[in-house]
């Protein structure tokens, strides 16, 4: 609520009341004015109607903007930018940069030498120790099209785990359940959404790739089918997902097939 004065000098005392679920039938409305005038009967209680934004305002214009229009808001600055800056300090970009850097140079190489002819590359890099897990090409071929890397990484480093396992007479099933907790992932290219959830199931913590897939892609905004696979709110998991923005880094991946499914 907040206090104002009228033209005449009195002072009006202003309340928003909202529904706790917003519902577009117009009874739920008149049910809310029904409640108050009942409860509240007052000749100088007047109830008006007005809809109001339901998200915060992105920038000071629109915040002034709605201020005058429905309710004073004090600006507090972007909070999409705050958001951005709060996470930026739970990166480390030193290592970050040295993972991307991997990756251009393993793709020169492959270009170089033709030994795969799909250029996708994998890193997975367990961020606790900045151990790499493991460095992945994609080797699809037409008789084998769903040997996707991603699979393939999380494939080796599964027999990995199990040959550790074995050495250190490990039984605990229970140990290290989930293979890629928390892992770090760094892709050439936007993996496509059977791939987004394979991630999604070994439970990584954050993926960063330099091109996106538009037509096939599980992550970006704008891929695929929109699934967003990591943020999507139908699973029990989510990981931070970033595509890498640098025009250099860019030019210097190859571009695929865009019906490919990385
Ligand atoms: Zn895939």
């Amino acid at each position: 609520m907040y206090k104002t004065t009228d033209t005449s000098g009195n002072h009006l005392l202003n309340i928003i009341f909202a529904p706790l679920e917003f519902n577009d039938n117009i009874n739920s409305y008149d049910s809310i004015h029904a409640t108050i005038n009942e409860k509240l009967i007052d000749e100088k209680f007047v109830l008006e109607k007005k809809q109001i934004p339901m998200n915060k305002p992105l920038d000071k214009n629109i915040n002034d903007e709605w201020s005058k229009q429905y309710w004073p808001i004090v600006w507090k600055g972007n909070p999409m930018i705050q958001d951005m800056n709060e996470l930026s300090k739970t990166i480390n970009m030193s290592e970050t940069y040295a993972h991307i850097d991997k990756l251009v140079q393993l793709s020169k190489e492959n270009e170089q030498t033709c030994k795969y002819e799909n250029p996708t590359i994998v890193i997975f890099v367990d961020p606790r120790t900045n151990e790499t897990k493991s460095i992945t090409y994609d080797q699809k071929t037409s008789h084998n099209p769903i040997k996707h890397p991603v699979v393939d990484a999380i494939n080796e480093i599964s027999s990995n785990e199990l040959k550790r396992r074995q050495v250190e007479q490990i039984h605990d099933r229970n140990e290290k359940n989930y293979l890629c907790l928390n892992y770090h992932v760094y892709m050439t290219h936007e993996p496509c959404v059977m791939c987004a959830m394979a991630l999604l199931h070994s439970r990584i913590s954050r993926l960063v790739y330099i091109k996106p897939s538009l037509k096939t892609g599980g992550i970006g905004k704008t891929s695929g089918h929109h699934e967003m696979i990591h943020i999507s709110c139908e699973l029990n998991w989510k990981y931070e997902a970033f595509q890498y923005i640098d025009e250099e880094v860019f030019k210097q991946i190859k571009d695929i097939d865009e019906n490919i499914n990385v």
